[in-house]
């Protein structure tokens, strides 16, 4: 399927585009598989032509990358030496390093106010990362009035570089910010099969949010609480779901095949994104419970663990408790709760102070969910008189056993149990996360509907951890 699937993405972006609602496809090419790097210069300047002669400024981190080595001739070269190299034929190569801390890169402003600053006056960017240089790629791209850019991906570890939005770090959350599509991105399968095997398993654990956030977006607009739901978007990716959880133990052999596909999914998760205007096809509430244990860890002051492999163990949370809701929704009195904004703001603020005593953490998250509850509240009308059961129905299809999911992740050796994580996350912070998920932000997912159904807070999060254990341990 990497073969074929972006060999036509003209005709991709003319479907989509034919999809009532989404927005254009930005991306003008996507090469992946074996040797996808050797095609950079012809990719430039077929779709690029006009940057050739000027500055190309390459942007990437301190750490180096190398693609897998074959047995016989060792690795090869770096992958940043090796851009510099290719690009040198037709351009004025310029390195940008970008500066982390420990090993880890920052998306928040400062960083990319300085990125941008160091950019400017170059004809091309080409990119060389995984997914926070990607993110601040984007970003700069966008500042400089849509600077042409190259994607060459580092890592298949998550589903952000194929689309038109960065998460960027804004007082100390993490926000989906609008950006801009990269004109090409080259996803070169022997590079991502030389990256370390955490980062490749955390791409194939983004991918799980496949399970639970397209549930989470079609509840939101049966609901009225999401404008929008495209349905082939969803299946853009979920079509697949088969294919990717076979290839699970190739994930974990770094088998070409199964990396080409993990590529070709993420690639194809970016895109429904982008061509949504919103993350929601992709990004449920297992997202949005990784972004909480994102905060606990840089409250804790340590890098937290991987995106995806956070996100893929919440997948299977995610998806127990959506087990739960459907049991719900299914009984004969469903009864919703429209709290005031004087009863939710201290919640909200009570959730998120205690990891950010000056408080803008909490302001941020506020002024996201007052929307959502506002929302909520004038819907009530609608929602009391809602066929909850029909609710129920329509949006089982999309799910699928928490049980499938945590076996896919372990077949491919991924995280699928919070103790399994690189920092492990202890039972308090799980609890404090996936009980206050969805005070985060103004996307309404299956968290929202349970806790206004009086279903959802630490104990209901406790015992869907305890569930999580058993699951995994009769799997
Ligand atoms: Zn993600």
């Amino acid at each position: 399927m990497s073969a074929c699937t972006f060999s036509d993405l003209p005709g991709l972006a003319a479907r989509l585009a034919s999809v009532p609602g989404t927005r254009p496809v930005g991306l003008r090419a996507v090469e992946i598989g074996p040797q996808a790097l050797a095609h950079l210069p012809a990719l430039i300047r077929q779709v690029l032509p006009d940057t050739a002669g000027g500055t190309a400024a390459v942007l990437r981190d301190d750490v180096p990358k190398f693609p897998r080595g074959d047995g016989r001739s060792g690795r090869g070269a770096e992958a940043g030496e090796t851009v510099t190299r290719l690009l040198a034929a037709d351009h004025w190569p310029r390195d940008v390093i970008v500066p982390g801390s420990d090993g880890h890169v920052y998306a928040d402003a400062e960083t990319i106010g300085a990125a941008t600053g160091r950019v400017r006056g170059a004809a091309l960017l080409v990119t060389v990362g995984s997914g926070t240089i990607a993110d601040i790629g984007k970003a700069v791209s966008a500042r400089l009035g849509g600077l042409p850019h190259v994607i060459v991906q580092t890592a298949a570890s998550v589903n952000g570089f194929a689309d038109d939005q960065s998460v960027l770090l804004l007082s100390g959350v993490k926000r989906t910010t609008q950006t801009r599509w990269p004109d090409v991105l080259v996803a070169d399968t022997d590079l991502l099969a030389g990256a370390p095997i955490p980062l490749t398993r955390s791409g194939l654990g983004d991918l799980m949010a496949m399970f639970t956030a397209p549930a989470d977006w079609r509840l939101a607009q049966l609901l009225g609480m999401a404008d929008s739901y495209q349905e082939p978007l969803v299946s853009l990716v979920r079509g697949h779901s088969d294919a990717l959880l076979q290839a699970a133990p190739g994930i974990s052999a770094t088998d070409p095949d199964a990396i080409g596909l993990l590529a070709t999914l993420l690639a194809l998760s970016g895109i429904a994104m982008g061509a949504a205007g919103t993350t929601a096809p992709s990004s449920g509430a297992e997202h949005t419970v990784s972004h909480l244990l994102d905060m606990a860890a840089a409250a804790r002051g340590g890098p937290p663990a991987l995106h995806g492999a956070q996100v893929g163990m919440c997948a299977v949370l995610t998806s127990l408790l959506w087990q739960r809701v459907i049991r719900l929704l299914a009984s004969p009195r469903v009864t919703p709760h429209f709290p005031s904004e004087a009863e939710m703001e201290p919640r909200v603020r009570g959730a998120f102070d205690p990891y950010d005593p000056a408080g803008a953490m909490a302001g941020e998250c506020w002024q996201h969910y007052r929307r959502k509850l506002a929302r909520w509240r004038a819907n009530r009308s609608q929602l009391l008189d809602l066929d909850w059961a029909g609710v129920a129905r329509q949006v089982a299809g999309l799910l699928t056993e928490p049980a499938q999911i945590a076996a896919g992740l372990e077949r491919a050796g991924a995280p699928a149990r919070p103790c399994e994580l690189d920092p492990p996350i202890g039972q308090a912070t799980m609890v404090w996360a996936m009980a206050n998920c969805h005070l985060m932000r103004d996307r309404f997912t299956v968290a929202d509907l349970a806790f206004f159904l009086g279903a959802w807070g630490p104990d209901e999060a406790g015992e869907v951890l305890g569930e999580a254990g058993r699951l995994e341990a009769a799997a």
